[in-house]
């Protein structure tokens, strides 16, 4: 009988974590959940089954769960816990996190006997729902396998690498969500300027080849409608375009794109706000242009 915890039930944790709850409730072990706020463990135990504990009642688990919003607020939980753990519990961190933490974080956990894995998600919101959130984990196969069981808000899992390999396909996985967005949002403000029907311009578009999942949903679902509701916050996405371009200089690599674009996402985070929906990031080229995107 497995006892598994998640820690962190924001937008992608709570959901995360009731999909724990049914797999237990099938296999007769037990999930527990922790947050900050703890109003919204006990609402999750009362809407889900789980049990609400405490950051002590936490060392009963077997497997350990966090997805907090970066490899920080990851490092203070460690410090809290680390020396209540058991031996030979796993952490799996579902953060969108920083490929040098994670390293960090395994070494400091190893000294304890608990074994750390990155394992960050795509999917977003709806994908976590739905349980059927893509996995990118990395650390020794052997810990991978041990984890794969438990993952069951996952729709598809792979193993990326090393230690910190799959934070940092996240990364570069966001900064291309942020390149999409952020090219199919100048293509339409150029279109929409020269009195173009953006609704029609869409259609072709993503009838051919400059298509993306911007193009296919994020636009026409978010900033057409003008709604931009709050899923993905934009400051998490600088985030994300942050860790992406400290690869590339690790990695000594070259991607002009990739940094203009990030430094893009970053001045929206600032002027927009970080707690608008990633979305909202083409409100700043909407001023840029002099064009609204509707
Ligand atoms: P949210 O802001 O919705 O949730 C953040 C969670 O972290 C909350 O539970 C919050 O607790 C907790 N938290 C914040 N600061 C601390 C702290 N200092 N100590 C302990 N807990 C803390 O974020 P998301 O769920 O959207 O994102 C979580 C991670 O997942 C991020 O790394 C993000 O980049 C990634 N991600 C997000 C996706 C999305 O679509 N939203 C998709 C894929 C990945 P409290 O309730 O107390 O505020």
């Amino acid at each position: 009988m497995t006892t598994t915890a998640f820690l962190g039930l924001g937008a992608m944790g709570y959901p995360m974590a009731a999909h724990l709850v049914r797999q237990a409730q099938a296999s007769g072990g037990r999930t527990l959940v922790w947050n900050r706020t703890p109003d919204k463990a006990q609402r999750h135990a009362q809407e889900h089954g789980s049990e609400a504990v405490t950051l002590e009642g936490v060392a009963q688990a077997d497997v350990l769960f966090t997805c907090l919003p970066t490899s920080a607020e990851v490092d203070e939980l460690i410090s809290a816990l680390a020396p209540q753990l058991r031996s030979g519990v796993l952490w799996v961190d579902c953060t969108s996190g920083h490929p040098d933490a994670a390293r960090r974080q395994r070494e400091e956990l190893a000294a304890h006997g608990v074994k750390f894995l990155d394992a960050p998600v795509s999917g977003g919101t709806s994908g976590a729902e739905a349980g059927t959130l893509t996995v990118m984990l990395g650390g020794p196969a052997e810990d991978v396998d041990a984890a794969r069981p438990h993952l069951a808000f996952a729709g598809k899992v792979v193993r990326v690498g090393d230690t910190g390999a799959g934070f940092a396909v996240k990364a570069v996985n966001n900064m291309l969500l942020a390149v999409n967005l952020w090219a199919a949002g100048e293509g339409l403000a150029a279109l929409g300027r020269s009195g173009v029907e953006l609704g029609a311009a869409l259609d072709v578009i993503n009838a051919s080849s400059g298509r993306s999942n911007a193009s296919e949903n994020l636009i026409p679902q978010r900033v057409l409608t003008r709604e931009f509701p709050v899923t993905f916050a934009l400051g998490l996405l600088a985030k994300d375009a942050g860790i992406a371009l400290d690869v590339v200089q690790s990695a000594r690599a070259s991607a002009p794109t990739l940094a203009q674009v990030a430094g893009l996402i970053r001045a929206a985070s600032h002027v927009v706000g970080p707690e608008q929906d990633h979305t909202a990031a083409l409100k700043l080229l909407e001023q840029m242009n002099a064009q609204e995107l509707k």
